[in-house]
Order: structure tokens, then C-alpha cells, then sequence
């Protein structure tokens, strides 16, 4: 096993790890704490390298084995032990083809539209869409539910593809704010309406088990677009939802 830092050559793929040496000074540390405290994130695309999908996914869970093992081991875990030993390879397999797959665009679902032929141009909401992310700034599950609506024009979806495009944008290391965006982006762009509004309430795993260590509060965010931002059709909404 190579070092932490430097590169890693795996069946002739060199993956080059541009950190530091994890010697950071006071101020990035301060920084470091900041951002995961405040959960503070810098853009709407999930920020990937140009090079994310150069190696294939048994490659990835080989490689994530190795490194974490090797996280294990310092923090003093004996890998020799039964319990533990399947351990790094059920964490790379895990992240890879479940709880991150949906970094990969391969993995997005196809979204079969039909046509409007009901002429239903009324509001359609799907609610309690069960969340499962993980927070990008600690690694720890994100639990909770989402509701969505949209107003017909030409095309229906199918409902349960709402649920697909949920999970598969939360299976990606997240943050709240923008997982709401990129659930509504996707939806505008797969509806071809502007009028689609997302809800989020999730429990942050971070917030609860370490930090402020608040096992009461959750988090709601909210993305209304199109008609959605008119304060009759947005109270529609929300009194549909029971709010
Ligand atoms: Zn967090």
C-alpha cells in the first residue's frame, strides 16, 4: 500500500492526489471547521474532477479498499479480526454502487415523458419522497423526505421517476441547498415547464450526533419556480401538503 499522499498506481492508472500532506496552518483549520459548521457550499453542480469517470468502478472500490483500510488501521483497528476484515471492502463497494452511485451520470435514470392526454393542466404533487444523502462536509447520512409538484403543460412524467431522480441526486455526497436545486433543475429541464416547486425537511446525522449535537431541529429548504412563485398557487401547495 502506498502513502496517504502522493500517487497511487493501480493496474497502470496513476491517480494523482493533489493534497498538501494534510499539514494545514491555524487558518485553514479555522476554515476548515467553518465551512462544515455553517455548511457553506460554492456552487450548484456537484464540483467534480474533469478526470471523475477516467477509472471503472471495480477499479474505484479497489482503490477505496486499500485507503480504507489504511484509515482504519490508524485509528488503531486490528483488520486481522474477523468482524473487521471485510470491512474496507464493504465501505468501497457501498459507496460506489449505492450510497454515491449517483455520482456517476450513467447511473441517472431515464425519463420516459407521456403525452398530456387527460388535458390535466392542474397541479400534481407527489409528497413524502424518502431521502437518504449524506452531508459533503462530514460523510454522514442525511435522512428525510421530499415533495414535489409540478403543473402539467404537453407531457406527464412517470410518478415514480420523481422518486428515481430524488434518489439518484441524493446519492451523492450533499448539501441540502443544493440537492433541492439540482431535483428542480432536472425536473424543469425533463417537464419542459418552469413550473415545478421542491421541498426538502431532512435531519442532518452532523448536526445530531457531533458539532452542536441537536437531536431536534431539521432543516427545510425550498425551490419554487415558475407559477410556483405566485402566492396563490404556492399556498395551493402547501395546503395540499397539509402546511
Ligand atoms: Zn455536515
Amino acid at each position: 500500500m502506498k502513502a496517504l499522499n502522493g500517487n497511487l498506481t493501480k493496474n497502470g492508472l496513476t491517480v494523482e492526489h493533489n493534497h498538501n500532506g494534510c499539514r494545514h496552518n491555524g487558518a485553514e483549520l479555522e476554515l476548515i471547521e467553518n465551512i462544515g459548521d455553517n455548511h457553506h457550499f460554492t456552487n450548484i453542480n456537484t464540483p467534480l474532477r474533469k478526470d471523475a469517470f477516467d477509472l471503472d468502478e471495480d477499479t474505484k472500490i479497489d482503490l477505496i479498499e486499500e485507503h480504507f483500510a489504511e484509515i482504519m488501521s490508524i485509528m488503531g483497528l486490528d483488520l486481522s479480526d474477523d468482524s473487521l476484515k471485510g470491512t474496507p471492502r464493504r465501505v468501497a463497494k457501498m459507496y460506489i454502487k449505492e450510497i454515491f452511485s449517483g455520482l456517476n451520470p450513467l447511473n441517472k435514470p431515464e425519463i420516459t415523458l407521456f403525452d398530456n392526454k387527460y388535458g390535466y393542466h392542474e397541479m400534481l404533487i407527489e409528497k413524502d419522497i424518502t431521502v437518504h444523502s449524506n452531508c459533503e462536509h462530514h460523510f454522514v447520512p442525511i435522512i428525510g423526505r421530499a415533495h414535489i409538484a409540478y403543473i402539467p403543460r404537453k407531457k406527464v412524467i412517470g410518478l415514480s421517476k420523481i422518486n428515481r431522480l430524488v434518489q439518484y441526486y441524493s446519492k451523492r455526497p450533499q448539501v441540502q441547498e443544493r440537492l433541492t436545486v439540482q431535483i428542480a433543475n432536472e425536473l424543469r429541464k425533463a417537464l419542459q415547464t418552469p413550473d415545478v416547486a421542491v421541498i426538502i425537511e431532512a435531519d442532518h446525522s452532523c448536526v445530531m450526533m457531533r458539532g452542536v449535537q441537536d437531536g431536534n431541529s431539521s432543516t427545510i429548504t425550498t425551490q419554487y419556480c415558475g407559477q410556483f412563485e405566485n402566492a396563490d398557487i404556492k399556498s395551493e401547495f402547501l395546503r395540499l401538503l397539509g402546511r
